[in-house]
Formats: C-alpha cells, sequence, structure tokens
C-alpha cells in the first residue's frame, strides 16, 4: 500500500507524511478575514484542504482541523465605517455568511473555528514570552514590534535572507522601529478603533500574531500540517514561524501546504483587482442541487499547486462530468459495500491521492471506472466509483435527485400531460411541451416501451 506524501513548502520536496503523533494529524488553516463575501478565489484554497482533511481521514488518520476567523484588522474597521454599522454586527454577519457558503459548497465543518477576537489572552501571552526573550519590544509610537534580527531562522519558508529582503525594502523606515522589516505584534489603541487593554497598553493585536496564538492554543506547540493560499507565505506564514518558534524553541510546522491560485485570466482573482466572482453569486447562478458539488469538482479537478484559471465554460465543463457520474450510477445503482482497496482501480486511485493529493490522476481513475461501470453493469463496481468518489466528498447524493436538480416547473404532470398528446396525436402540443421544458433547461429521453426520462441539461 503507498504512503502519503506531501510537498511541503518549507524544504520545497515532496516528503512522506509522519505526523508528530501517530494515527493523529493537526491541521491548521488560515481562514478568512470576516469583512466581505469569499470570492472563488478563496474557495479554491478553502476547498483544498477540505479535500485534505477529507482524505487524511479516509486514510485513517484522526484529525483535528483548525480553520480560524479573522475578526479584527483594518479592511474590516474601515467597511464598518463605510457602512455605519457596528464591527462586531459586520464580522458576525460575515462569518455567518461565511459557514453558508461553505455549507452550500459542502465543505466539512472545521473541529474549532477560533475568533481571532476570542484568543486576545493568548497573543498577549505570546508577545510578553517573545519580549522576554529579547524578540519583541516597544516601539517609540506605542506599538509592539517583532525584531525579526533576533531570529536567525527568518526567511526560511519564503527562501529570502535579511540582506535581499533589505535591499527590496521601499518604504522610508519607520522611526519606531529599529529595523525596517520587524513587524507589529501589537498596535496601539486609536481614537474610534477597538482596543483591549493589556500590559504594553491599550491597543489590538497585528495579524500574524493572532494565527501563532490561536495556533498554539488549539493544536500545541508543533502542528503536522499548516496551510494557506500561495500568497501567504510571505510575509504571513514567515512571520508566524518567527513568532512561534521564536517563543518555544521548537519547530512551528512539520508540513507547510500552499494552494495556488485561481486566476482570472493571467491575474489572480482578488478582491483588490476586482476581478471576482463571489462563490455565492456563482453557486446562486448554477443549479441548487447540483451547484456546490459542481463548483466544489471545478476548483479541485486541477492539482492544488498548479494554477487554475477561471472560466463559466469549465465549470459547465465540471458540472456536465459529474452528471456523467452520476448518470452511470442512477443506470447502475450501487451495493453498499465498503471501498475495496485491493481493487487495481482504487489502489490507482489510492496512489494518486498519496501522491500529494494528485486529483487530475484520481479523477481521471474515477472516469474510467464511469466506463467499467457502464460497460459491466456490475453493482459492485458502481459502489466502488460511489465509495471513491465519497472518500473526497462527492458521489454522495441520490442519482435521481442529482440529475433532476432543483427544478421549479411540475416536469412529472407536463411528461404525462406530453404523453397523453402523443397518444392522442397532439404532436403539436407534445413538441410544445418538449419546448417549454427545453427552455427551462430540461432534457426528455424517450425510451423504447414509452416510457420518458427526464434530465438537467
Ligand atoms: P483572505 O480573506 O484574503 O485572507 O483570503 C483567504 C484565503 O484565500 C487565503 O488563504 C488566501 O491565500 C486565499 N486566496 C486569496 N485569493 C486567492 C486566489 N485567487 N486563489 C486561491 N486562493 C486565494
Ligand atoms: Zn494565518
Amino acid at each position: 500500500m503507498s504512503t502519503l506524501t506531501i510537498y511541503n513548502t518549507l524544504t520545497r520536496r515532496k516528503e512522506a507524511f509522519v505526523p508528530l503523533v501517530p494515527g493523529k494529524a493537526g491541521l491548521y488553516v488560515c481562514g478568512p478575514t470576516v469583512y466581505d463575501y469569499i470570492h472563488v478565489g478563496n474557495a479554491r484554497t478553502f476547498s483544498v484542504f477540505d479535500l485534505v482533511v477529507r482524505w487524511l481521514r479516509a486514510s485513517g488518520y484522526a484529525v483535528t482541523y483548525v480553520r480560524n476567523i479573522t475578526d479584527v484588522d483594518d479592511k474590516i474597521m474601515e467597511r464598518a465605517r463605510e457602512r455605519g454599522v457596528a464591527i462586531d454586527e459586520l464580522t458576525g454577519r460575515t462569518a455567518r455568511a461565511f459557514a453558508e457558503d461553505c455549507a452550500r459548497l459542502g465543505l466539512v465543518v472545521p473541529d474549532a473555528e477560533p475568533r481571532a477576537t476570542r484568543y486576545i489572552g493568548p497573543m498577549l501571552d505570546l508577545i510578553a514570552h517573545l519580549e522576554s526573550k529579547g524578540l519583541a519590544y516597544r516601539g517609540a509610537n506605542g506599538d509592539v514590534y517583532f525584531a525579526v534580527r533576533g531570529f536567525p531562522g527568518y526567511g526560511k519558508l519564503s527562501r529570502r535572507n535579511l540582506d535581499e529582503l533589505r535591499a527590496g525594502e521601499r518604504v522610508a523606515v519607520e522611526a519606531a522601529k529599529r529595523d525596517p522589516l520587524d513587524f507589529v505584534l501589537w498596535k496601539a489603541a486609536k481614537a474610534g478603533e477597538p482596543s483591549w487593554p493589556s500590559a504594553f497598553g491599550d491597543g489590538r493585536p497585528g495579524w500574524h500574531i493572532e494565527c501563532s496564538a490561536m495556533a498554539g492554543r488549539e493544536l500545541g506547540e508543533t502542528i503536522d500540517i499548516h496551510g494557506g493560499g500561495w500568497d501567504l507565505q510571505f510575509p504571513h506564514h514567515e512571520n508566524e514561524i518567527a513568532q512561534s518558534e521564536g517563543a518555544s524553541g521548537r519547530p512551528f510546522v512539520r508540513y507547510w501546504m500552499h494552494a495556488a491560485f485561481l486566476n482570472m485570466g493571467d491575474e489572480k482573482m482578488s478582491k483588490s483587482l476586482g476581478n471576482f466572482f463571489t462563490a455565492r453569486e456563482i453557486l446562486d447562478r448554477l443549479d441548487p442541487v447540483q451547484g456546490g458539488e459542481q463548483l466544489r469538482f471545478f476548483l479541485l479537478r486541477g492539482h492544488y499547486r498548479s494554477e487554475l484559471a477561471y472560466t463559466w465554460d469549465l465549470l459547465e465543463e465540471a458540472g456536465h462530468a459529474l452528471r456523467g457520474f452520476y448518470t452511470a450510477l442512477r443506470e447502475v445503482p450501487a451495493d453498499g459495500t465498503p471501498v475495496d482497496w485491493g481493487h487495481p482501480l482504487a489502489a490507482r486511485f489510492r496512489a494518486a491521492m498519496d501522491d500529494d493529493f494528485d486529483t487530475p490522476v484520481a479523477f481521471a481513475v474515477l472516469h474510467e471506472l464511469r466506463g467499467e461501470v457502464n460497460r459491466s453493469r456490475s453493482a459492485a463496481l458502481a459502489g466502488l466509483l460511489r465509495g471513491l468518489g465519497g472518500t473526497l466528498g462527492f458521489l454522495q447524493q441520490d442519482p435521481e435527485a442529482f440529475l433532476k436538480g432543483g427544478v421549479t416547473l411540475d416536469v412529472e404532470a407536463l411528461v404525462a400531460e406530453r404523453a397523453a398528446a402523443k397518444k392522442a396525436r397532439d404532436f403539436a402540443r407534445a413538441d410544445a411541451i418538449r419546448a417549454e421544458l427545453d427552455a427551462a433547461g430540461i432534457v426528455l429521453e424517450d425510451r423504447p416501451g414509452g416510457a420518458t426520462e427526464w434530465r438537467k441539461k
């Protein structure tokens, strides 16, 4: 049997996955900053780590999955001001919308979703610890900074050295910092901003310290897997390493994983460029029954370390492929036996997933299996298809219900009326009904013997 290998951004190599505690896996993923709905690019990253969690569980690991919510941040304050709403109201509402979007996408609910504002105590403890080790200092402006020069491993994740970083530094040295690369741990309170009392004076946390504190509190000093989008490598994750390892003196993360971007054309989909679709506006355009699984299938068909271009055509193609699987399962109902990992196709599927989550190959195996199901009409093979898809959270809906989709027309009644019209040789009426259904995206398939099946286009 194959063993799981993971591409570790820290070492730039695929490595065998060996968790700290055998049989267990702790996973921390940087979650959203809750000032607005997530876009489809964010959804890609969250779907990728959902896949990682599912595959670890399918492989027998007891997984603790933590994904935080950043609910204190400049963008949040700005948006709350613009909208004239209280910060708590904005973050509460946006976090609920995020949970809805995740549910529509069919993502597993994390074991913990720590919110930054509820971990101010652990953040302050961590900052005090860093100060006691000479790694944090108070600037003249009242902010507290991390002293990058004091942490020898700085730059090891993003492979940058301090001199290069300094040479590239364009901003003027802020007078309060000892070194331009030092980053803020605690921001002194300003009028009209949320703040918390502390030994460093009233203030609020910097972004990076949040994740070090929440990850440490929820998963311990060393965590197995830490994930996020590609852009988080620097400075966010570099700074998390400096804070966590600077404080504990132990490795912070065993495997760093980064998901590649979803692009619009050649550019990263992003809020700041304005070239984005929110996950919910796409889901609203798709069929209510099929859409979530379709969008997730589209996002996961490419390898997670390859950039993916968003186009409506590719999204439709993903829906078409998914309906092909469900059609096979409708024609040949699956038996309920557990996955037989000894079957050659199951073994290939596993080997692909164990090879750094190679979904393009794994899904190609599923397509091959679908062909076998259609040819053999074997309930056992249909069961294998459904079971393998299920390890990644796919193909678990009732095929009939999935293929019919969330249709609001009374299709059954129209199909019956059309049959009656044909019987009465009223072909004009029969054709009109077919056209009406076609306009609503429903295809009729007349079967030998007179029965009519229907499905969503
Ligand atoms: P944010 O709320 O902007 O901090 O983003 C949440 C997560 O989505 C982070 O892990 C980002 O790296 C990730 N992300 C942002 N834009 C994209 C994109 N276009 N494609 C994939 N992931 C993204
Ligand atoms: Zn983070």
